[in-house]
């Protein structure tokens, strides 16, 4: 199994070729220097360009041809064609997926969430990011953990994900949720590296507030993520457990890393008063909405600081270990949560019809696998 990501498609004479995606601007003049390429004041231009348009093209910023190919033979821009599935209209629009493939073959996914519109009226969206093919967390619930991790994605294969869904499909993307396939931590270096890009103001221009990181928990890279000092970036953690037994059946992750560490990671994180750590918990009836949960839930909130409990209904997949909650099921739960003081927001299940819902990606380039193990 090769967990490194595809460097670069192919050589020149100046070395491997550079994703130019997966380089912010600063890096991007670093890369030139280092090879010695003419006309590095004109790098801005020409990044920015590349960026809004999403083809890499030095010649419009004003490199004469041959500068302009030595350009070329050093970086490479390389958006996927997106196959699209789409799901059942919900309130909000579509809930969308697409099926990405990377340039070795590796598939991926990413899906659109409708958010309401804007002022403007435009439709909006929260896209759902992956950061590698395939995961090796192996959570019980999830279709993508079945398949086991095919590779890291690098910064740019990324980067281009949010390229192609404004640029291809035209989907006016807001938000940017790490919740796709794969555990963003897991992939520390793409992932920090991606979010330079993503915030880059001559670049794609997201705030730190519109992204979120969503972790299965891995206790000392939520720690080196706080070392990254991005204040206002989003967290949220996959809790779906209250105990370490539960959680361990549902979540391999637990039994290297089990709540005590994990929360004590989390409680450590907020960087400003203003803070919400995202809470996710995925309802599966039977299994974690025992009597005594909500009240167990409620005594981690209180350990974390600020914290907002999304109550998920579970998704079954191809190997269900369970099934879906009853609306009357996921109502109590949330009730208790609230009893206990918790502030706590039910989500939508949205694009269960094309496995795009949550625990679900994966689904249909993995082929589903053996049954989840609880
Ligand atoms: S839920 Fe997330 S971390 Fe767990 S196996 Fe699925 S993709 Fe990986």
């Amino acid at each position: 199994m090769n967990a490194d990501p595809s460097p670069s498609l192919c050589s020149s004479r100046s070395g491997p070729q550079t994703d130019l995606l997966g380089l912010d601007l600063a890096a991007f003049r670093a890369e030139l220097r280092a090879r010695g390429l003419k006309a590095q004041g004109l790098a801005a231009e020409v990044w920015t360009d590349a960026f809004r348009r999403g083809v890499f093209e030095p010649e419009r910023a004003g490199l004469v041809p041959k500068v302009a190919a030595a350009w070329r033979e050093a970086f490479f821009l390389r958006l996927p064609v997106p196959r699209k599935l789409i799901s059942e209209d919900g309130e909000l629009g579509p809930t969308e997926k697409a099926l990405v493939a990377m340039a070795d073959g590796a598939e991926i996914e990413m899906v659109r969430i409708p958010m309401p519109p804007g002022p403007d009226g435009r439709e909006r969206t929260t896209l759902c990011v992956s950061s590698q093919a395939g995961c090796r967390m192996g959570c019980a619930f999830c279709e993508t953990g079945r398949g086991g991790l095919v590779r890291n994605l690098g910064a740019g294969e990324m980067v281009a994900q949010v390229l192609a869904a404004r640029l291809l499909f035209g989907w006016n993307v807001r938000k940017l949720v790490f919740m796709g396939m794969g555990e963003p931590l897991d992939n520390f270096d793409g992932l920090s590296a991606a979010l330079r890009v993503l915030l880059d103001s001559r670049g794609p221009a997201f705030s730190q507030e519109r992204i979120t990181v969503c972790t299965s928990g891995l206790p000392a890279e939520i720690g080196r993520l706080r070392g990254l000092g991005l204040k206002r970036l989003g967290l949220s953690v996959s809790l779906n457990a209250p105990d370490d037994q539960m959680r361990t059946r549902l979540m391999r992750v637990n039994r290297e890393h089990p709540l005590d560490g994990l929360v004590a990671a989390l409680a450590a994180y907020p960087q400003r008063a203003s803070f919400v750590l995202g809470v996710n918990y995925c309802l599966i009836p039977g299994l974690n909405d025992r009597p005594g949960d909500a009240a167990r839930v409620a005594g981690i909130a209180a350990r974390l600081g600020r914290a907002l409990v999304n109550v998920i209904p579970y998704n079954p997949g191809r190997a269900p270990i369970g099934r879906a909650p009853s609306d009357a099921e996921v109502e109590a739960f949330v009730s208790a949560l609230e009893a206990e003081g918790v502030p706590v927001r039910r989500r939508a299940t949205k694009g269960r019809s094309i496995m795009a819902a949550c625990g679900q990606l994966g689904g249909s380039a993995y082929g589903g696998g053996a049954p989840g193990a609880l």
